[in-house]
């Protein structure tokens, strides 16, 4: 079976479009159900797909996420998914998206964090068990569907970078690691410590990164991004997680090693959450964490 995919190229995007006759952005509503197909939700069962088109001319997918045995609140909701795969590839704006079901107050807040986010047209199609295949809807500015806005020009200057924007947050080991099981080889690490440089965490001063090791010696990272409004903040292991599951990744299981990186003497620690996320997801995993300046 294909890989599913969660990024599609300029160039193909272009393509698919003009022989469906169609512009990207016209296309983005018919990909959303095979985005909601690649939902991981044994909880709700509600596959929820958002699909959306960045300036580069790259098309991204986002899913919902669910994690049976913990809190609710460790649910990935897909326009998180999206806004972290973003992230991860570098993509520096969103401009366009449609998603199966209305976002939600929290993803409505997390988008906030994306410059000019009042500018990023939505659409939201029908639900996947309408008789109705097509859009619902026409796209709108988000700040139709948030018309009192909270948001980083309420807390932050505005030359600091938002969570499109290159980050790089100068840290480094407050000791160098030190040997311990070769599981941690120094890739790893070194992955984890740039992923925290990448970390938005304009708010508290506080970020953080993941790195991931699967059976097979492949490497995953996600950064921490935080929210103006807190509560929608996406943590590290999450965003390591949607690396993973973009890239190809199975059953959580797979997943044999991971390291994190924060600040010792961190207000906003990730440590205990990640610890518990990642051994519910894969009881057998090994763990390292490392302190950074
Ligand atoms: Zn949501």
């Amino acid at each position: 079976m294909a890989r599913p995919r969660f990024v599609i190229e300029a160039s193909e995007a272009e393509s698919t479009a003009k022989q469906a006759g169609l512009t990207v952005v016209q296309l983005l509503p018919s990909l959303v159900k095979s985005a909601q197909s690649l939902a991981r939700v044994p909880i709700s069962k509600f596959h929820v797909g958002a699909v959306g088109y960045g300036s580069s001319g790259r098309i991204f997918f986002g899913v919902n996420l669910e994690f049976p045995g913990l809190p609710l609140h460790f649910s990935v909701h897909a326009e998180q998914f999206l806004i972290t795969n973003l992230s991860l590839q570098s993509e520096p704006r969103l401009d366009y998206v449609a998603v199966s079901a209305a976002p939600c107050g929290h993803c409505r807040q997390f988008f906030q964090e994306i410059r000019r986010a009042q500018d990023i047209n939505i659409l939201i199609t029908s639900s996947e068990n309408s008789e109705n295949d097509t859009s619902c809807g026409q796209f709108g500015p988000l700040r139709h569907l948030l018309p009192h806005r909270f948001g980083p020009e309420d807390l932050l200057g505005e030359d600091v970078p938002l969570v499109l924007e290159k980050h790089n947050n100068a840290l480094s080991f407050t000791e160098k690691p030190s040997k311990q099981s070769p599981i941690f080889s120094d890739d790893l690490i070194s992955h984890a410590l740039e992923a925290a440089n990448r970390s938005h965490a304009p708010y508290s001063q506080c970020p953080s990164g993941v790195a991931l090791l699967d059976s097979e010696g492949k490497i995953y990272r996600g950064w921490y991004m935080e929210s103006a409004a807190y509560n929608p903040s996406m943590g590290p292991v999450r965003a390591a997680l949607v690396d993973y599951i973009v890239s190809g990744g199975g059953g959580y299981e797979e997943i044999v090693a991971a390291v994190l990186v924060e600040k010792e003497d961190a207000l906003v620690k990730q440590e205990q959450a990640a610890r518990l996320l990642l051994q519910t997801i894969s009881p057998k995993i090994e763990i390292r964490v490392l302190h950074c300046k």
